[in-house]
């Protein structure tokens, strides 16, 4: 997943620390292997693994069915699969393995806080996929440490979520979705890219570390539209009802939008990671400037 929007924030970071990154990829090209290669020839030398691909679950142009679903899991699980499975045979391990899966382990609730420790997982179409892409990434016995981060909605420019959200607001046609007052849990692409690199460089990280900004929680989507206007000079009036989510994304995936969960990242911050951007003002200033 290297090429992807938070890949490519992932491997300009890691470069500008002096790592050598090689990406592993459909398609080829430099600094580059396949997946085939990876499963015929095995890990090549390396100090770390990450896996970010996953086929991006809220393209709109791709109809919510079955073999939509299937290839949403199949891209996160079997990749995850085939990685674990790679650095179980390594002759010379990597030190560290971390996998970004996301905050719909844990339940959809208006009220509920949810810390690395609470329970999730096992109650919808998503939660099962997280379950089961973690469960994926396990390997009994590794020396390498083991490290999950579970991430919010990324904002950051020329990609994300954010990306098919600029034109309607600076429009003025932004909006909150529904009602507004559902949770949104975000974090800033060049946050995301600092837990994981933290997760690479200290050795003392391991589990399971929530990749949502400290002010995550308190923030909805009606808050999340007021901001990104006032960060635009727009204003954000007109609501986008529930029911045209639906229809563009499908019930199924509209509740990704339509609702969401209020996640802190206790062990992230106790893990001694610093946020560049804890505020979404800040966040969303920067990422429209
Ligand atoms: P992107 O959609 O930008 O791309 C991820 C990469 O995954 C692609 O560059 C592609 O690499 C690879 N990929 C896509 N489809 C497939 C497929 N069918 N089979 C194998 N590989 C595939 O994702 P992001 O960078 O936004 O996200 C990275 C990870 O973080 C994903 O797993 C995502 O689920 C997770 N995440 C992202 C969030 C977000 O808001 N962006 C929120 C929470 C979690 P290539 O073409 O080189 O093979």
């Amino acid at each position: 997943g290297g090429t992807g929007f938070v890949g490519r924030a992932l491997t300009q970071l890691l470069r500008s620390r002096g790592h050598e990154v090689t990406h592993v990829s459909r398609q080829g090209g430099k600094d580059r292997i396949s997946w085939e290669e990876l499963s015929h020839s095995g890990l090549p030398l390396c100090d770390a693994v990450v896996n970010l691909a996953g086929e991006n679950v809220l393209n709109p142009f791709r109809r919510w069915g079955d073999a939509f679903c299937r290839e949403v899991i199949s891209s996160r699980v079997e990749t995850t699969k085939t990685l674990a499975k790679a650095i179980a045979d390594a002759e010379q391990p990597p030190r560290a393995w971390v996998v970004v899966t996301g905050v719909g382990y844990y339940r959809p609730s208006p009220t509920a806080e949810y810390t690395e420790d609470s329970p999730g997982g096992d109650f919808d179409f998503f939660s099962r996929l997280v379950s089961s892409w973690e469960a994926a990434a396990l390997i009994p016995g590794s020396p390498a440490r083991g490290v999950v981060v579970r991430s919010g909605v990324v904002l950051g420019r020329g990609g994300g979520a954010i990306s098919q959200m600029l034109w309607p607001f600076r429009l003025g046609l932004g909006g909150p979705l529904g009602s507004g007052l559902q949770p949104f849990p975000w974090i800033h692409i060049r946050d995301l890219a600092g837990i994981v690199c933290h997760a690479l460089e200290s050795e003392c990280v391991q589990g399971v570390l929530n990749g949502v900004s400290p002010s995550s929680p308190a923030t909805s989507n009606g808050t999340f539209a007021q901001e990104l206007a006032a960060a635009l000079g727009r204003p954000a009036l007109l609501p986008v009802p529930a029911w045209a989510v639906r229809t563009v994304f499908g019930a199924e995936r509209a509740i990704m939008l339509l609702e969401g969960q209020r996640v802190v990242p206790k062990h992230t911050l106790e893990s001694g990671y610093h946020f560049i951007f804890p505020d979404l003002s800040g966040a969303l200033k920067d990422i429209v400037a």
